[in-house]
Order: C-alpha cells, then structure tokens, then sequence
C-alpha cells in the first residue's frame, strides 16, 4: 500500500496527517487522492461508511484552493447537520497548518445570520445542508459562483431524503467548469442519474463491492412473537453488558417509546428522532458520544448523521420499510477497523425481508435464539466477576480490615466469594431464572409491528386531562406530576402523552394520594382531572385506552406472565456498576441518569434527586417502591 507522501500531498497535510496518527492511506483515499490531485476532473466514488471518504475529497481540496483569497471555491454538500459539522471540523483539523484556511458550515436550526457573517469573513470551503445552503442563496447570503470544486457527500442518503430538487437548484448556481466528486456509499438508480446529468465524464472508483456492507459487520437475526419484540430487546442487551448500540425504530413514536421504556427499565438510553429540538438532539448525541448513552434509539433519518466509531451492536428493532436502508443502518457499525454486528429482532411474517436483505448485502444472516435466561445469568456474573478484578483497590478499606477479617475468621475464600456475589446478584439471577425463555413463533397475528413496551402488575393506570396541547410531552408530564405530587424519581412511569390527554402509571398504592390530589387542581387555570383507567395498569389495553388512544395505543396487551418478564431489569446492573471499578460501561451506567434528563430541561431538584439512587444500599425513599415492585 502507498504512503499519503506518495499520493502526492503536500507538507502542510502531511503534518497534520501525522498529528493525526493516520498511518496509511485507506483504501478510498489511494484511489481517489492521486486522481483528484492530478486533474480536474468529475469523480463517482462509492465506498461504505467509515471507509475514511471525507479525507478522500478533503485533502486533495484542501490541496487545491487558494488560501491567500477569500473567495468560496469549495462546496460541499452532505445531508444532515451532524455530518456537515462533523465533515467541517475534520477540514481544520486536516488544515491545521494551512494559514489562513477559513472553513464554515451551514445548516439549519442556527442563526442565519451568523452564517452568513462568516462566510463574508471570506470562506474558501463551505459544508453545508441543501436546505439551509438553498435558503442563503436565495437570500444572496453566500456567493457560490466562482465554486472549482463540489462535493456531494453522501449522495445516496441526501437523495434519499427528498434533497434531489434543492440540489440541483444549488448546482445550477455554480460554474458549469468546476469539477463534481460524488461519493456514496451505495449506487441507486437516482444517484446514477444525478451523476449523468450534473457530470461530466467521471472517472468511477469502488471500494468493495457496490452495495455490499462493511466486511467486518456480522449479521444475525432473532425470530420472535412480534410482542416479544421488546423483552428481545432487553434480552439482547443484557447478554452483552458493554453493548454501544443504535437501535432503530420505524416511527418516532416507537423510537420515543422503546426510549422512554429503556430508560424506565433502567438501562442508559436515549432517544433520536425529529420530533426532539435540535437542541435536544445534540445534548443526546453528544451523550452518546461521550459514552454516557449506551443505547441511543433512533429512527433512520434522524440517524443519517451518527458517525461514532465504537458502536458495538446495531439493532433493528422493527426492519426499514425500505431494504436498502439496512446498509445504512448496520453501517454504523463495524467502522475504523472494528468489528461490529448487526442484529435484527424480526416476526415470522418479515422474514422473508431477510432473504432480500441477504442478496443485497451479499452476506448470510446467522439465525440466532434470543439468550435464554440461564446464558444472561452467566454472562453478567462473569462481567461482574471482570469488573471486580479489574477494579482498583480503594486503600480507605484498610483501616476497617481488621474488623472485617474478624467476622469471616471463619469463612472460605469460595464461600466468601459466593457470598459476595450473591449480595449483587441474587436479584438478577431471581428475575431470569422465574422468566420464560422467548423462542419459537407461534403462528397467530403478529403484524403489529411489535409495539410490546413492557407492563406490571401492581399499578395503577390513570388517564389525565391534559396533553400535547397543553405543552407536556412524556418528560414534561412526567415532571409535572412528580413535582406536583411530591413523588420520588420513579414513582411515575409509563407516561403516555397524547393530543389532549394522557396516561400514567403509579404504584397501586400511591393511588389514594393521586386522587385525592387532583380532586380540586387548576393548572393554567383548568381543573385538571384525573381518573383510574379501567385496566388499572394491567394487561389488555383497558376501554378508555382504545378509546381515547388514537394512535392504536394497544402496547400494554398481551399474557399475564409477561409481565414479569418485561420487568427484569438493570437494576443490579447498576448496583454493580456504581460499586465503581471506573471501566467504560460503569461510567455510561453512572452518569447516565442525569444526562438523559438534562437534556429535557429538567430542573435541579429532579437532578439532584437522582444522584443518590444509584448505590442500592442508600434505599433512598424514592427508590424503594420500584425496587419492591420489580423484584416482587
Ligand atoms: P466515511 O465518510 O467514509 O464514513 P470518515 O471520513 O468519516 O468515513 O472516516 C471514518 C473514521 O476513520 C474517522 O474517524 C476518520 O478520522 C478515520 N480515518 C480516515 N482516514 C483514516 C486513515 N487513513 N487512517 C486512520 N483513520 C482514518
Ligand atoms: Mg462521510
């Protein structure tokens, strides 16, 4: 393989190419670099995700415009916001040492106008959304006519979002003489025919096979009862403790749920989807991408930007409506070198996706069972055993071994260890060895789509007369109630927001305080009322929640022994990660709770009352319902 000296860069990239620490060319970069240093010409590259095709057009366009003019003569289209300031800050930090370099992105939900003024401070290279860059030209915000180079990054997933029209129109702004370089991951008929009508002549590199995904992703698929979607989903997670996962859903409002239903179980989740602010996107993604999120829930389009490189597992949690979108999504995996897998939770009726997906890939699924209860038991017990090796030793101990060696003059080293153990264990082991293991398919409808969100027993479900309309979303309500009522973190849960009324659950027997609550509240000046749902939390639906519940609100149906099984939780997980051995995952775990909540605007006091529930010996009031309700 060649050397970046031997493509022909010059020493200022050469220098940041070492601070870098990239060693040698990828593949996409040998192929392209020379090519695009050498003339100008029109170029089709198509290589997969990760494959490091941002340098491919980044240092030979850095190598080629003029730094010492002020004139915009790089453009670069990319289709979200994330990937735009992400390709924006790679460009710097590929020209650090280029003087004077000035490169600016543009995109939308941020001020315009701030835009514009750096791009007048004289930008050679913009990265920009169709849509926003479409919005600045027509306000005469951005002169791109004396553009050499265009990049459209990504073209496959910006036409996929309905871009065509918006960048053609930008296109027809530039000069007819500058040069175009494609890059996509795959080649769609309609990227063929942006390539036909906006180039000339391009010169076509391919990194793989076309279409084929990332080598170094496996592909596996479990076959459950579309309602066992969610109990797979936890399952899954659960069997592999250090999981840093994107976990697709078709609609936000599924995304939101499973979001909202993970971080109710327990585990360090986050959700991505449009209806969030794009404020609230960031503070999630940036969650993720400091590991303080281990399971970001995502639809497909707002996930188009997640360019994190140690995600271990995707998960489909529902297959894409589209086929195609599965290499895009298991794409996010298996990136820089990593291994990754793929893993997709599927119902009898979508399994012939599989076979599609199968020749699209060019790769084999491997039919897997879901964990059964006795594998997760054993891998959670090694994790721990892991953990606690690995931990260092607080010397504080010291001082009290004295004491404690006196109390155990009598015990083993096995029976010491069992003992310890069992102090974190035994709940977990309790919950999966009392559930039934998910497998085979029955035959009856599962064409539901799986909206299984978990249920319990000893709650009551009220419906609330106040929703969407009145401002709340799930967080909000949730808030509002807790607040209201004076509840701990967790006493209120299941929150289900819609139109002009909701849902939620409390424990059975916080029931007396709620109603007597809310028998004469005004909130805004309407009396707020709150009635027990007929299905008192319980399995089935209950009349007012078909009733009232428009969007099919029909996840709490389902068998009664179920329910428990939804319920197995994280908790010991979290006793044992905040036992504190400061790996990774302990640290996701930890920190996850205020993260998650900070950026719904929580206020303090809700912060502050979650920092003290993580070590379970503290019992903190407000932890001891749910505890007692989980674990029976
Ligand atoms: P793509 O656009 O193809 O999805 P990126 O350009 O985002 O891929 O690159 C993926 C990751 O690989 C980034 O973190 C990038 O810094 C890194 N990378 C790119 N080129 C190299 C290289 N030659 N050696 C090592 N790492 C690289
Ligand atoms: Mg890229």
């Amino acid at each position: 393989m060649s050397t970046f000296q031997e493509l022909g860069l010059n020493e200022d990239l050469l220098n940041a190419i070492t601070d870098l620490g990239f060693e040698k060319p990828s593949e996409v970069q040998a192929k392209a670099i020379p090519i695009l240093l050498e003339e100008d010409k029109d170029l089709v590259a198509l290589a997969q995700t990760g494959t490091g095709k941002t340098a491919a057009f980044g240092f030979p366009m850095l190598q080629k415009i003029d730094v010492d003019s002020r004139t915009t003569q790089g453009l670069i289209l990319s289709p979200t916001r994330e990937l735009c300031l992400q390709i924006t800050n790679e460009l710097k930090n590929y020209g650090k040492y280029c003087k004077g370099l000035n490169v600016v992105a543009i995109y939308g939900g941020s001020s315009i106008s701030d835009q514009a003024r750096q791009v007048k401070r004289g930008a050679q290279i913009i990265v920009a959304t169709p849509g926003r860059m479409k919005d600045m030209i027509s306000r005469n915000m951005v002169d791109i006519s004396k553009i050499q180079y265009s990049v459209l990054d990504e073209a496959d997933e910006m036409l996929n979002m309905g871009f065509y029209e918006d960048i053609t129109d930008i296109l027809s702004h530039t000069p007819d003489d500058k040069s175009t370089w494609l890059f996509s991951a795959t080649m769609p008929r309609e990227v063929a025919t942006i390539a036909k009508k906006f180039m000339y002549d391009p010169t076509e590199i391919t990194v793989g096979n076309k279409n084929e995904s990332t080598s170094n992703v496996t592909h596996e698929y479990y076959l459950v009862n579309a309602r066992d979607r969610y109990r797979a989903l936890k399952r899954l997670a659960d069997a592999n403790p250090d999981i840093f996962s994107v976990i697709f859903c078709r609609t936000k409002r599924d995304t939101q749920k499973v979001a909202e239903n993970l971080i109710e179980d327990g585990y360090s989740a986050g959700a991505l989807h449009g209806d969030l602010s794009q404020n609230q996107r960031d503070l999630v993604m940036k969650s993720f991408r400091n590991n303080q999120i281990q399971m970001l829930v995502a639809t497909d389009v707002a996930a188009r930007g997640i360019d994190v490189d140690d995600i271990t597992h995707v998960i489909n949690y529902q297959l894409p409506d589209e086929i195609e979108t599965y290499t895009h999504r298991s794409g996010r995996t298996g990136r820089a070198g990593k291994t990754g897998v793929s893993m997709v939770i599927v119902s009898k009726s979508e399994l012939r996706k599989i076979k599609s997906i199968e020749r699209i890939i060019k790769k084999q699924f491997e039919k897997k069972d879901v964990p059964s209860g006795t594998d997760i038991v054993e891998v959670q017990l090694m994790s721990l055993a892991n953990k606690i090796h690995t931990t260092e030793t607080n010397h504080e101990i010291d001082k009290h071994l004295d004491s404690i060696n006196e109390l155990f003059a009598d015990t083993d080293k096995d029976e010491l260890i069992k003992k310890f153990f069992s102090v974190e264990f035994n709940r977990f082991f309790d919950y999966y060895q009392k559930s039934k293991d998910i497998s085979a398919v029955e035959s009856r409808g599962d064409k539901d789509g799986g909206r299984d969100y978990g249920k319990q027993s000893n709650d009551s479900r009220y419906f609330i007369n106040v929703g969407s309309k009145d401002g709340f979303d799930w967080m909000k309500l949730k808030d509002f109630l807790k607040e209201q009522l004076e509840l701990g973190r967790d006493d209120v849960f299941k929150v289900d927001v819609k139109e002009s009324f909701s849902f939620f659950n409390t424990e059975k027997t916080l029931q007396e305080k709620v109603l007597a609550f809310f028998t004469d509240f005004k909130h805004e000046g309407r009396f707020v009322n709150v009635e027990v749902s007929e299905n008192r939390g319980r399995s089935g639906g209950g009349r007012r929640d078909r009733g009232r519940g428009r969007g099919g609100n029909d996840r709490r149906s389902g068998g009664g022994n179920r329910r428990r099984d939804d319920r197995g939780d994280r908790r010991s997980n979290d006793r044992r990660s905040s036992g504190g051995s400061g790996n990774r995952s302990d640290r996701r775990s930890s920190r996850r709770s205020d993260d998650n909540r900070s950026d719904r605007g929580q206020d303090r006091k809700f912060n502050d009352s979650r920092g003290d529930r993580r070590p379970e010996s503290s019992n903190s009031g407000s932890d001891r319902p749910r505890r007692s309700r989980r674990r029976d």
